[in-house]
């Protein structure tokens, strides 16, 4: 039994683009480069490579090919306003990963600190494309799956090769955020497809969770509401989390969002981080980062079902509705369609609030924990990109 290789930031194989290289049509968006590690059940962790972004192959029998054994993450870098990028606590995005990939019987063990280190060095080749506007930013899509041949009876649960490779975007999910600034989304809510239940995978970010219910979108509606068991509760919307906004019987204003307990809900680090901003200003241990957010507030993680919405938009109880990941940070929901019946949700200031406390931290306008993580400069990285036409170096 040989031992598996730790996953290693160095030595890095660094493959700089050519000067003369051409950004192909329709791809002018996406970074020049990509970082991909491959794994094998034998060796472990093999070495790590930024190069020019490029298509991948794989067998016809590749376990992702066959059985969608593949996991991802979203995360975002911004520029602030010095000039630095920056990520957002990226070592919760890099746990889930784990998580994913542990469900998928992929490899879910490694030193977040060496793969923060190689994200920085590929992002910092594409300082030039990272927006500095305020809401802009480069989307990071982190990739983990199964390239060994998959098929008929496995002789146990793991893949015996894998690659976990990270590609990026300029300013993906803008677009929907823009679509809904000032008026917000409309919803469909979907109770025909359902995208988790207790026991399935609806709180790991696997790609088969997507792609089985992405038939349910209608035209003229942003995206699908999930629901869930026969009272019809509310998971996510899309790639978001839930939240309704409430005023309680004692006449304190609930936030309310899915509990994470039945699995049937993705942990979002959005979601995580908006709990703990609103309980620590609910509890007095810390303010609320922005002014205006009301004091006499709870934070309420259980189910919801569509009845309690569908009220609440009658007798005046629900005062506000938003969804929130790292996509659209923080949106609210306008209009849910349920049943036939159009339902107007109403606006409310804390949801604004919430998106600009967020998107602040976010690029480090304003400081919170450790939250905000300032990527260093690789000099050796973007040198060698200046001086090498096409040469591998390894770095
Ligand atoms: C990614 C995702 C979220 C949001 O998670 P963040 O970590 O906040 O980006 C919520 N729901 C689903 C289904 C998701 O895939």
């Amino acid at each position: 039994m040989t031992t598996q290789a730790p996953l290693k930031a160095s030595p890095l194989y660094f493959s700089p683009i050519s000067p003369s290289h051409n950004v192909a049509p329709g791809k002018e968006g996406y970074g020049r480069y990509m970082l991909t590690i491959p794994w094998s059940r034998t060796s472990g962790w093999g070495q790590a490579k930024i190069s020019p972004r490029a298509d991948l192959s794989f067998d016809p029998l590749a376990g992702v090919l066959q059985y969608a054994t593949t996991c991802f993450e979203g995360m975002k870098c911004y520029k602030d306003e010095a000039g630095d990028l920056r990520l957002f606590r990226p070592n919760l995005n890099f746990d889930r990963l784990k998580r994913s990939g542990a469900r998928l019987g992929l490899p879910a063990e490694w030193d977040n600190a060496e793969l923060l280190d190689l994200f920085s060095k590929l992002l910092y080749l594409e300082t030039d494309l990272v927006p500095q506007a305020d809401g802009q930013n480069l989307y990071i899509r982190p990739t983990l799956l199964e390239t060994s041949e998959s098929f008929g009876i496995k002789e146990d649960a793991f893949a015996s090769e894998a690659l976990l490779y990270v590609v990026t975007s300029v300013n993906l999910g803008a677009g929907l955020y823009a679509s809904a600034e000032g008026k917000g989304l409309r919803l469909d809510a979907c109770s025909e497809f359902i995208r988790a239940w207790p026991g399935g995978t609806g709180s790991y970010k696997l790609g088969a969770n997507y792609g089985t219910v992405s038939v349910a979108k209608k035209p003229g509606f942003a995206m699908s509401l999930w629901l869930h068991g026969a009272e019809d509760f509310v998971s996510e919307a899309g790639a978001m989390n839930i939240w309704i906004i409430k005023e309680a019987k004692d006449g304190v204003l609930e936030f309310v969002t899915m509990s994470l307990d039945n699995g049937i809900v993705l942990p979002g680090v959005t979601r995580a981080s908006i709990i703990q901003l609103l309980e620590d200003h609910a509890s007095g241990k810390a303010e609320f980062p922005l002014p205006g957010m009301p004091k006499n507030i709870r934070v309420v993680q259980r189910d919801i079902p569509m009845a309690e919405i569908v009220e609440g938009t009658k007798d005046g109880s629900l005062k506000g509705m938003f969804g929130c990941g790292t996509g659209v940070v923080v949106v609210q929901v306008a209009e849910i369609q349920y049943k036939n019946e159009l339902y107007q949700i109403p606006a409310n200031p804390a949801i604004k609030l919430l998106r600009d406390t967020m998107t602040a931290v976010q690029r480090g306008a304003i400081a919170h924990e450790d939250w905000s993580y300032v990527i260093p400069a690789w000099e050796a990285g973007s040198a060698q990109e200046h001086d090498v036409d096409g040469q591998k170096v390894v770095a």
